[in-house]
C-alpha cells in the first residue's frame, strides 16, 4: 500500500469512529486506535484543512487541571454528499451532510422501457434539484443501482429489469453533466454502507445486508471493511444456485435463489394456491392470512421463510457474517417472518456455542440505500478498505 493510500485508509477509520461514536477528542481517537496522539494529529490535520472536520468548543477533561480537549466532529459547513438510488421506474436523489443528515431529496419516475438517455436525464434532473439547495460544492455523487456493475468505470454492465441500461457508462455520463466525481456501485453494497453508517450494522465488524424484493442481492461488510471483488464483482447472492434443475432465472441460468425467494415467486405460488389477491400478494398480506388461519397461506408462509433461510444459510456457511440485515419487501412480513427465517436458518446450520446467525430487518422507511450512496462518496474518498 502506498503511504498516500495508507493515510487515506487511516482517515477513513477516523471518520468511521466519529460516525460510530459521535464527537471524539484526539486523545480519545488515539486511545481507541492504539496509536500516539501525534500520529492521530497528523491523520486528522488534512481532514481539518479540507473543511470536512472541525474542532468543537474546549471541554474540561476528567483530569483536574488537564488541558481542555477539543472534540472533533464534522464541520457544520463541510461539503455535502450527493446520492442517487436508481431502480426500475424511478430515481431518488438526496443531498446528505457528512454526519448523515438528509438536507434535500427529490424523486422522479420513468418507464422501465425508456431509452437510456431518458433515464440519464431523469438522474441529472433530480441531482440538479438537490444540488441547487446548497451553496457549498458537494464532495461527489454516489449512485446505487441494481444489476451487474463495474464500479471502476462506473458502468452498468447488465440490468435484467431495465435492459436498456445494460452497457451504460452512467457514472461518467452523470459526472460530465453535473461536474462532480461520481462513484457508482451495486445497490445492496451501498445499502450495506448505509447500514454500517446509521442502521443495524452500526458498530458491527461483520454483517450481510441483503435486499429481497423484485430481485435479490447482498452487500457484505466483513472484518471491518466493505467487501468488493474486482471492479465491483460479488454480492450476486440472488444468482447462486439452490436447485440445479429448478426454474429458469432471468439471468438465463436455472434454479438461482432468486427463482424461489423474490416477490414474483411469492405471487406465482399464491396464484397456484388460489389465495385472495394473489397477483398483489405481499409478505404483509401473507402474514395476515396465515395468522387468520388460512391453511394454504400458512404453508406458503413457512415455505417462503424456508426459501429465504436457504440463501442466508449458504452465505453463513461460506463467510459466517453472523448478522443478516434484510431489506425490501420482506420487512412487511414483520416479526412473524423474521422469527421464522431465523429459526429455519439456525435449523440448517451446525450448532455452535457462538455465532448463531441473527436475522434483523432494516428500517421500513428505507432511506438506507440513499444514505449509503452518500456514504460511498466518503468511503471512496477516504477508504475503509486496505
Ligand atoms: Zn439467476
Amino acid at each position: 500500500m502506498t503511504s498516500v493510500k495508507a493515510g487515506r485508509v487511516n482517515q477513513g477509520r477516523i471518520l468511521q469512529a466519529l460516525q460510530d461514536l459521535g464527537p471524539l477528542s484526539r486523545a480519545d481517537l488515539a486511545r481507541l486506535s492504539g496509536v500516539s496522539r501525534a500520529t492521530i494529529g497528523s491523520i486528522v490535520q488534512p481532514l481539518l484543512e479540507s473543511g470536512l472536520l472541525a474542532e468543537g468548543e474546549p471541554q474540561r477533561g476528567a483530569t483536574p487541571g488537564g488541558k481542555p480537549a477539543r472534540p472533533l466532529w464534522f464541520a457544520p459547513d463541510s461539503p455535502p454528499l450527493a446520492a442517487v438510488h436508481l431502480v426500475p421506474g424511478w430515481v431518488k436523489a438526496a443531498l446528505v451532510s457528512a454526519d448523515g443528515r438528509m438536507l434535500a431529496t427529490s424523486s422522479g419516475r420513468f418507464l422501465v422501457t425508456a431509452p437510456a438517455a431518458t433515464v440519464v436525464d431523469c438522474v441529472v434532473d433530480q441531482l440538479n434539484t438537490v444540488l441547487a439547495g446548497s451553496t457549498a460544492r458537494a464532495l461527489g455523487v454516489g449512485i446505487a443501482v441494481g444489476g451487474i456493475v463495474e464500479s471502476t468505470s462506473g458502468t452498468i454492465v447488465a440490468c435484467n429489469l431495465m435492459p436498456e441500461l445494460s452497457g451504460l457508462p452512467l457514472g461518467p455520463l452523470v459526472s460530465e453533466r453535473v461536474g462532480l466525481p461520481v462513484h457508482l456501485d451495486l445497490h445492496p453494497r451501498a445499502q450495506a454502507v448505509g447500514d454500517r453508517w446509521s442502521g443495524p450494522g452500526r458498530g458491527e465488524q461483520s454483517f450481510a445486508s441483503i435486499y429481497i424484493g423484485e430481485a435479490i442481492g447482498a452487500g457484505l461488510f466483513l472484518n471491518g471493511a466493505i467487501h468488493c471483488g474486482p471492479a465491483g464483482a460479488g454480492g450476486e447472492i440472488g444468482h447462486t444456485t439452490v436447485d440445479i434443475s429448478g426454474r429458469t432465472c432471468r439471468c438465463g441460468q436455472r434454479g438461482c435463489w432468486e427463482t424461489i425467494a423474490t416477490r414474483d415467486w411469492l405471487r406465482e405460488e399464491a396464484a397456484r394456491l388460489h389465495l385472495p389477491a394473489a397477483q398483489a400478494m405481499t409478505t404483509a398480506l401473507l402474514a395476515d392470512l396465515s395468522a387468520a388461519g388460512n391453511a394454504d397461506a400458512k404453508e406458503l408462509f413457512e415455505q417462503y421463510a424456508r426459501n429465504l433461510a436457504l440463501g442466508v444459510v449458504n452465505l453463513q456457511q461460506v463467510l459466517a457474517p453472523g448478522l443478516f440485515i434484510l431489506h425490501g419487501d420482506v420487512i412487511a412480513g414483520g416479526e412473524a417472518l423474521r422469527g421464522r427465517v431465523e429459526r429455519q436458518a439456525r435449523s440448517y446450520l451446525p450448532t455452535r456455542s457462538v455465532a448463531e446467525p441473527q436475522i434483523t430487518f432494516g428500517s421500513a422507511h428505507d432511506r438506507t440505500t440513499l444514505l449509503g450512496a452518500a456514504g460511498l462518496v466518503l468511503s471512496r474518498s477516504f477508504p475503509l478498505v486496505g
